[in-house]
């Protein structure tokens, strides 16, 4: 059977290999020094004074969201085009999720929609980098500044982006930000992701939730005893291993290389499709003079009848051994959340529009000129011969 090409995949080679395998004979797989060594990387890569690296960006979430504060009876603004985690996240911690709308050309979080949403209940917001194009940031901090509103951005899609100069995940616009190390994301640790800080007060936090929410001091070990530790709220194990650290900061030497790889697919895409214009809308490629970093390629049908038109293109794709995925179906609609919503009304109408036409087509490091020439003469086979 011939392999057909995914919307994205890991690059893993030998000395991603070799540092997995150092830290597997050395004396620690788990809780030794590799996962502080991962954490100051990543905290020199994006410009923050702490990060906690924890076993996946889910968890990076939850546990931002409870040391943010929230809880039951509070309120958080998202994005409704995002991973189920983002939303699922809040409802952890007991507070309830309100959706804003996006903005229709960069698919971002709209902070007119934000300012619309909040109440008294309102203590955090949650933009999303969506695809690897930061949300608007600046606007977004003045909002949660003069609304005492807590920022978790989930930048699971961005890491290496920058926004007015500053690295994503440097939290200039943030209270803490998150990233996923997910093999499809820009760099993996298998499973595994971090939050990014610069408050002291959030880090010791993080650190003691991700581990039971044990603390351990040498002032309380004086007083008690050298094996002395108090659990002072109820935390996880949500700890990352040595060997996924190991990975991730051999991963990390490589990201800038990983990222012209994207940056370098997109560009052929949009040339490709510039020709295609009467059928697409081409994504955004800037925020605010920064440039996309390009965790999905998004192609956007624009036609009158879009939503047919995607589900047929996206079969057409599949039968051709080529695998988009759609990126994402609106949170609001799933059964779930709308049990949970109880006829809550989400007016979000350019995220319902945005849904119906759009899906991701295959971008990674890895792909070959071949795969990338069979997906351009797909799609437009498709839209130029079988409409
Ligand atoms: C990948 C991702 C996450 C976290 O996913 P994990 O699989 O738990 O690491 C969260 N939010 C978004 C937008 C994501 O893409």
């Amino acid at each position: 059977m011939i392999k057909s090409i995914p919307y994205s995949k890991q690059k893993i080679d030998s000395s991603d290999i070799d540092a997995v395998r150092q830290t597997l004979t050395s004396d620690f797989i788990t809780q030794g020094p590799k996962v502080e060594e991962f954490e100051r990387a990543l905290a020199h890569y994006c410009g923050a004074k702490y990060v906690v690296a924890v076993a996946n960006g889910t968890a990076a979430l939850h546990l931002a969201a409870l040391a943010s504060g929230l809880k039951k009876g509070d309120q958080a603004i998202t994005s409704p085009i995002t991973f189920l985690a983002t939303a699922n996240a809040v409802l952890y911690s007991g507070a309830e999720v309100v959706f804003a709308d996006i903005d229709y050309d960069t698919v971002n979080i709209d902070p007119k929609s934000i300012r619309k949403l909040i109440s008294k209940k309102t203590k955090a917001i949650l933009p999303v980098d969506f695809a690897g194009l930061p949300a608007k940031a600046e606007e977004i901090y003045k909002i949660a500044k003069s609304n005492g509103l807590v920022i978790i951005e989930d930048a699971s899609h961005a890491l290496g982006a920058r926004y007015r100069g500053n690295k994503v995940g440097s939290c200039k616009h943030s209270d803490m930000s998150v990233f996923s190390f997910h093999p499809v994301k820009h760099i993996t640790t298998g499973e595994g992701g971090c939050i990014t800080t610069n408050s002291k007060k959030y880090y010791e936090k993080l650190k003691a939730l991700r581990s039971h929410g044990v603390y351990r001091t040498d002032h309380i070990q004086r007083k008690q005893g050298p094996w002395y530790y108090e659990m002072k709220e109820l935390g996880f194990n949500y700890r990352i291993t040595d060997f996924q650290c190991a990975l991730g900061m051999s991963q990390l030497k490589k990201i800038d290389e990983f990222i012209s790889k994207r940056i370098e697919i997109a560009q052929k895409y949009n040339e490709s499709f510039s020709e295609l214009k009467e059928y697409l809308k081409l994504p955004a490629q800037e925020i605010d003079g920064e440039k996309h970093v390009w965790h999905l390629y998004l192609l956007r049908l624009n036609l009158k009848n879009s939503a047919s038109v995607r589900r047929k293109l996206f079969e057409y794709l599949k039968s051709n051994g080529i695998n988009p995925q759609v990126h994402y179906i609106p949170i609001f609609r799933q059964p779930f959340y709308k049990r949970i919503l109880n006829g809550r009304k989400n007016h979000c109408p350019n995220a319902e529009r945005y849904y119906d036409e759009v899906m991701s087509l295959p971008i990674f490091p890895t792909m070959s000129e071949g795969e990338f020439q069979k997906t351009v003469s797909t799609v437009k086979r498709f839209l130029t011969q079988k409409l």
